[in-house]
């Protein structure tokens, strides 16, 4: 086994077990979290080591780089992608069909860029609506009050199914304050559900904070450096 391969094995199998004891202090089943390992910069050949170590879920965050990737690896056919990143509404054929879930949904407009290329390709598209629950200017995602519009015009549109939210609170914050982000997202979800069953999932936590967000209701990790090491700048 090469020395990258082990690395990657290693941070999985580390990632794995952190999984799992946050899940069990949270009182909750390790069956109902799905580890999105994020691949972005990392070369396909990576993600095939990953696959090789029994890593299923990956996480890209640019259409383009995510197309690339998923041609290289197009026989590794138990493989799911998702995208987790900014879309652009140009981009929207890049990641409908071929993804199991588009992360990042913060506009109307890339709602329905998205809903046409489902109803084009002949596919119900599951995505989630990032939201803005640490209040910066400028970080991505809806305010929490404006999650309530923007649920309910993907939930009128064809081909969409709202599968719940999405969260990147603000970095370096005290694990009591990235704690309490991860709860609004939660709270939010809950109280969207009443109108929108299908609402269940929550995308949330990274590798510096994935075990407080299982704690407080993550059905989705997204976790990158942790497993694969850290990034170069780009
Ligand atoms: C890069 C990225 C991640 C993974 O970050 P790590 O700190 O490497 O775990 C997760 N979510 C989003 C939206 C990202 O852009």
């Amino acid at each position: 086994m090469s020395g990258r391969a082990r690395e990657i094995e290693q941070g999985l199998a580390s990632v794995r077990s952190r999984i799992a004891r946050a899940a069990e202090r949270a009182g909750r089943a390790p069956e109902q979290l799905t580890l999105v390992a994020v691949s972005k910069t990392w070369p396909h050949e990576d993600i095939r080591l990953a696959y090789e170590a029994g890593q299923r879920d990956f996480g890209e965050n640019y259409a383009q780089e995510l197309a690339a990737k998923r041609e290289a690896l197009s026989d590794l056919t138990e493989l799911r992608w998702h995208f987790i990143g900014a879309l652009q509404s140009n981009k929207a054929r890049l990641v409908v069909p071929g993804c199991v879930l588009v992360h990042a949904v913060d506009r109307a407009s890339v709602a329905q860029a998205l809903s046409r290329r489902a109803v084009a390709a002949g596919v119900v598209a599951q995505v989630l609506v990032e939201v803005n629950v640490s209040g910066e200017g400028s970080k991505a995602g809806v305010t929490p009050r404006d999650a309530d519009v923007l649920a309910n015009a993907i939930a009128g549109y064809d081909g969409l199914s709202l599968a719940g939210l999405m969260c990147v609170p603000a970095a370096d914050q005290p694990d009591e304050v990235t704690r309490a982000a991860f709860r609004r997202l939660r709270e939010l979800r809950d109280r969207l559900a009443v109108d929108h069953p299908s609402l269940t999932r929550l995308s949330m936590g990274m590798s510096h904070d994935f075990e407080l967000a299982i704690e407080e209701g993550a059905t989705h990790v997204r976790v990158g450096s942790a497993i694969f090491g850290a990034r170069a700048a780009r």
